[in-house]
């Protein structure tokens, strides 16, 4: 057995949004330090960290600093660069792995593996240049999505080609580098499961949670999900399965369509905590970012028993387009709980904060969440 790292240790974070403040809050919940490392200043986990390094992640010289005073390095973002991992890994168990960072970070790798090790995902091809591209579109057919190969979150880098023709736009738009393009699914709805593998191989699992978009964004993710037990079990059984095949410590989402016809195909992997897992702070005996905690400090993992139903709705920037939200009528609300990020400035599409609301159904929980994110923005 590893020897698991106790509270009264110092926890580095690589990246500050709000994914690292609350794994912050619950790392010192537990009585760790915590210290984060990012380009920025006055950032949402900096706000709540013990200490804030403000440098780049390929720093070599503030990188090494910032791991010599830590006891192991996790991060909160999957696009930090590989030199930055690279580095910590000399001093500190990086947890997960850079080799995992390494896949997540590009969707042609992250496509490869799970095509390799038998995962199902929609069909698709990588092209580097535009003829590969033309050829991987008489393969997959139209519609189909074009999407980078690096960097793309929350539908950014992203096109729907609806016929060949718009090839040529969409490797002007898109092309730079590889990229990936998949059959266009037409799904029934969208799930993710959020799962948690100890140093010691233990497993433990959240959802299905069903997630709802907007402008390719979050909007609201409910759970119980309401699939067919045996869906819900496959989705859980090939998240478990896809966390041991990356050989994970940590926590990791695996983002998923259902298909009209019952068929599960994983889109997106993300080898850290997940906006659809938020609800766990408020509706779940532990929630993901203390597993976090546990799982890269090597100490056995927590209870994801759920209390109650309950809804997660986004608060985005545009919240913010009649003045700021009337937070009192959202506390004026018992069965809802606020979350907000500390972000200064409130930019369209920028994610500012959640709330999460709480019901005997997960319809009555949907509703309440609707109807708050309504009372704050002012709208009837
Ligand atoms: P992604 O950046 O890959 O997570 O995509 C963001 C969102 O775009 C997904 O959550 C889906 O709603 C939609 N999307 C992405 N890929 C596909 C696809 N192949 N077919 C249908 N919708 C997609």
């Amino acid at each position: 057995m590893t020897t698991p790292i106790l509270p009264g240790a110092t926890l580095g974070v690589l990246g500050s949004g709000q994914l690292g403040r609350m794994f912050a809050i619950a790392a010192r919940r537990l009585g760790y330090r915590v210290h984060v490392l990012s380009p920025d200043t006055d950032t949402p986990t900096g706000q709540v960290a013990d200490v804030e390094i403000h440098a780049e992640y390929d720093d070599a010289d503030a990188v090494t600093s910032f791991v010599r005073g830590v006891d192991v390095v996790t991060f909160e973002f999957e696009n930090v660069p590989s030199t930055a991992t690279e580095i910590a890994a000399k001093f500190v168990p990086v947890r997960p792995g850079g080799d995992i960072l390494h896949i997540a970070q590009h969707r042609a790798r992250e496509k490869t593996f799970l095509r390799q090790h038998g995962f199902p995902t929609a069909p698709f091809s990588i092209a580097g240049t535009f003829e590969e591209l033309q050829q991987a579109i008489a393969r997959i057919g139209c519609p189909a999505v074009l999407k980078t190969a690096g960097f793309g979150y929350d539908g950014k880098g992203q096109m729907v080609l609806r016929s060949p023709d718009q090839a040529a736009a969409g490797w002007q738009q898109l092309g730079s580098s590889d990229v990936v393009l998949e059959g266009l699914i037409d799904f029934d709805c969208e799930v993710s499961v959020i799962v948690v593998r100890g140093v010691d191989g233990e497993l433990a699992t959240y959802g299905p949670i069903r997630n709802a978009h907007a402008n390719h964004i979050l909007d609201l993710s409910t759970v119980p999900a309401g699939l067919p037990q045996p869906l819900s079990d496959e989705a859980i059984a090939m998240s478990r399965a896809i966390a041991e095949s990356l050989n994970l410590v940590g926590v990791l989402c695996v983002e998923m369509f259902v298909t009209r016809g019952n068929q599960l195909l994983v889109n997106e992997l993300a080898p850290r905590p997940h906006n659809s897992g938020h609800l766990t702070i408020d509706a779940h005996v532990t929630c993901q970012f203390e597993q976090q905690v546990r799982a890269v400090c090597g100490l056995p993992l927590g209870s994801t028993r759920q209390h109650t139903p309950a809804a997660m709705a986004n608060l985005l920037g545009d919240a913010w387009r009649h003045g700021t939200p009337r937070w009192a009528a959202a506390a004026a609300l018992p069965e809802v709980k606020l979350h907000l990020y500390g972000k200064q400035k409130a930019r369209p599409g920028r994610k500012m904060g959640h709330i999460t609301a709480l019901g005997e159904t997960i319809e009555a929980a949907e509703q309440l969440a609707r109807t708050a994110r309504n009372h704050l923005t002012g709208e009837p």
